[in-house]
């Protein structure tokens, strides 16, 4: 196929704007699939995926189409996640396409994943062509939203195209739109060495990993012998071929074109997105610019709720980690939870992810401790010498405060999109949780915050909280901003004065007797009552800042209550059998498992 007869596309959306129905229907419309084998969602193919409507790896499909001029066009499109977690995936994929269908839900208008994935495709220097979905719905407001998407984005809106990617109406001209307002990729050289960008990886269970790419220079065929030029990992090209979307081999893919390899790669963590794919011999010079290998930010232990299924879940945990690059492990034992995993994620949303999946796929209940960010923590030095810096991954391994000169916390940039009559309740937030207001703007009726927060701060109910104080109707985005310097400390929690490591957690010093106070009538709450009264405190180093008792049981109470009901009483021990199993041994006392989470919560 000419470079002219190429068309390389992704769609940015929020969630739930349409981007996968939108999929579906381009590929239903030009035949690439049998009717029979459609499917609703084709795109999002993991199950969990499917459930929670998100799309979280990158997906491809080739479309074969004829245009109204008569010619055949190759369209790729690159399926890109749409969570904030994976926003540096999200910015490799870009790169590797011309140009995005920009999908505005036409009753809801601009939301805060809009914005962030069309910034991101401006920045990947993308021709952007709008559409607005669900105007099907009576609430669709087009020409309202045309405005805004002028105001916000700043981007020609007028000749938006209005489709119901529900109904199929309006389809056919997304089609020809493609075809004649997205660029097609810039000339390359077939006969050039091979330069390739790596889009995105995945482990399959009967070929191995299973590499995207783009070429950009240079023709790949199989049998080449490559190399990753970031990693200098080299491989054979076993398989060679492209998504229509199931795979269909090809003998060769040149310049412009979107396809994946195989080569008995063995896992995903050899593949870096970004990476630059060259041949072994005769290679191009220069990589690919702009390579970064994203790193975990967010962090917390995972525990087997039954410790005999320890093994159980380092099998879980190896195999997901197989298929998954950004996620990281290694053994962690509490004094409290036994055998476990401190686990590195790229966000909340992949913490619960994964966590869902080993407790779905594998069967494995778990229990998580509290989500950390990473603390720059650094060590006070000898005269002269650099300060040392610690990594804190855990709260648990802070080092003596006496030795720390200094400690530095992540921080944010977070973009959120509120209806005017919730603003006071999200300042209010973002002031609670430490943060600095950058700006403040409007668009329509909606109000656009843009504030600096600490990670710490957000990592844990953030999201949570902010859906419920708008009723729903706030949107959220951030990106990483750095490291920078504030007055942490390390508190603990005591239960029966004994230290609980899950419970422990950085906070900053002037929030800290508010938090352990929050805490511990928390804890007070979700911890049952025993034949003994059980002091619940918070602390730092040795100073305790808050307490709260919990009252011993009268032996008399179960008795009292249910005495009378045989089948009452046969259930209430059945439940507590079940409840027992959750439960976790601190000492004397039974901790169950939901506390351990409910506990960080903040009201
Ligand atoms: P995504 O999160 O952007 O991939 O959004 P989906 O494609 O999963 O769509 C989200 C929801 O909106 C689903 O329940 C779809 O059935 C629905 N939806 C998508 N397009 C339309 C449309 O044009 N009209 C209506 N009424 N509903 C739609
Ligand atoms: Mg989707």
């Amino acid at each position: 196929t000419p470079l002219s007869q190429i068309r390389n596309f992704s769609i940015v959306a929020h969630i739930d704007h349409g981007k996968s129905t939108l999929a579906d229907r381009l590929i239903q419309l030009t035949n690439t699939v049998a009717e029979r084998d459609m499917k609703a969602q084709l795109l999002d193919a993991m199950d969990i995926e499917r459930e929670r409507g998100i799309t979280i790896k990158a997906n491809t499909v080739r479309i074969d189409y004829t245009a109204k001029d008569g010619l055949h066009y190759v369209l790729n499109l690159i399926d890109t996640p749409g969570h904030v977690d994976f926003a540096y995936e999200v910015s490799r994929s870009m790169r590797a396409v011309e140009g995005s269908l920009l999908v505005v839900d036409a009753t809801q208008g601009v939301e805060a994943q809009t914005l962030a994935n069309v910034y991101t495709a401006i920045d990947a220097d993308h021709e952007i062509v709008p559409v607005l979905n669900k105007i099907d719905l009576p609430a669709a407001e087009p020409d309202r939203v045309k405005e805004q998407i002028e105001d916000v984005i700043g981007i020609e809106a007028h000749d938006a195209i209005e489709i119901s990617a529900k109904t199929g109406l309006g389809i056919p001209d997304v089609l020809e739109a493609i075809v004649t307002r997205l660029p097609s990729p810039e000339g390359g050289d077939p006969d050039a060495p091979l330069k390739a960008m790596l889009v995105d990886s995945w482990y399959d269970p009967y070929l191995g990993v299973v590499v995207l790419i783009r070429v950009m220079d240079g023709t790949i065929r199989k049998g080449d012998q490559i190399k990753m030029m970031q990693t200098g990992a080299k491989y054979g090209v076993d398989k060679l071929g492209v998504f229509r979307p199931a795979m269909e081999d090809v003998k060769s893919l040149g310049p412009g074109e979107i396809g994946f390899f195989t080569g008995s790669i063995k896992q995903v963590r050899d593949t870096k997105v970004g990476d630059t794919i060259t041949t072994e011999k005769k290679g191009c010079e220069d990589p690919l610019p702009g390579f970064k290998p994203s790193v975990p930010v967010v962090f917390c232990g995972l525990f087997p709720v039954d410790s005999s299924e320890f093994e159980d879940l380092r099998d879980a945990i190896e195999k997901l980690a197989l298929n998954d690059a950004s996620f990281s492990y290694e053994m962690e034992t509490s004094a409290a939870l036994g055998f476990g995993f401190r686990c590195g994620f790229l966000g909340l949303l992949h913490l619960e992810v994964i966590r869902d999946r080993i407790e779905r796929e594998y069967g494995i209940e778990l229990i998580t401790t509290a989500p950390s960010v990473v603390y720059h923590v650094y060590m006070k030095a000898k005269d002269g010498a650099d300060l040392e810096l610690i990594e804190l991954h855990n709260p648990a391994d802070m080092p003596d405060p006496s030795k720390v000169d200094h400690i530095e916390e992540p921080r944010i940039k977070a973009t959120i999109l509120v209806p005017d009559e919730y603003l006071g309740d999200v300042l209010k937030l973002c002031q609670d949780r430490r943060g600095i207001q950058l700006d403040l703007t409007y668009a329509g009726p909606r109000a656009m915050v843009v504030y600096d927060l600490p990670l710490n701060e957000v990592v844990f109910d953030f999201y949570d909280r902010l859906k419920s104080v708008t009723k729903g109707y706030a949107s959220f985005d951030y990106q990483m901003e750095g490291y920078r310097e504030d007055n942490l400390v390390k508190m603990q929690v005591l239960v029966n004065d004994e230290p609980v490591d899950a419970l422990s957690m950085m906070v900053h010093r002037d929030r800290a007797e508010q938090r352990g106070r929050a805490m511990c009538e928390k804890l007070k709450d979700l911890i049952p009552r025993h034949m003994f009264k059980i002091p619940i405190q918070a602390a730092i180093g040795g100073k305790v800042i808050a307490r709260e008792t919990l009252s011993a049981l009268r032996k008399d109470v179960t008795a009292k209550c249910y005495g009378g009901d045989a089948t009452r009483k046969k259930k209430l021990l059945e439940k507590q059998k079940a409840g027992k199993k959750k439960m976790r041994q601190f000492g004397k006392v039974d901790i169950p498992q939901e506390a351990f989470i409910s506990a960080l919560k903040m009201d």
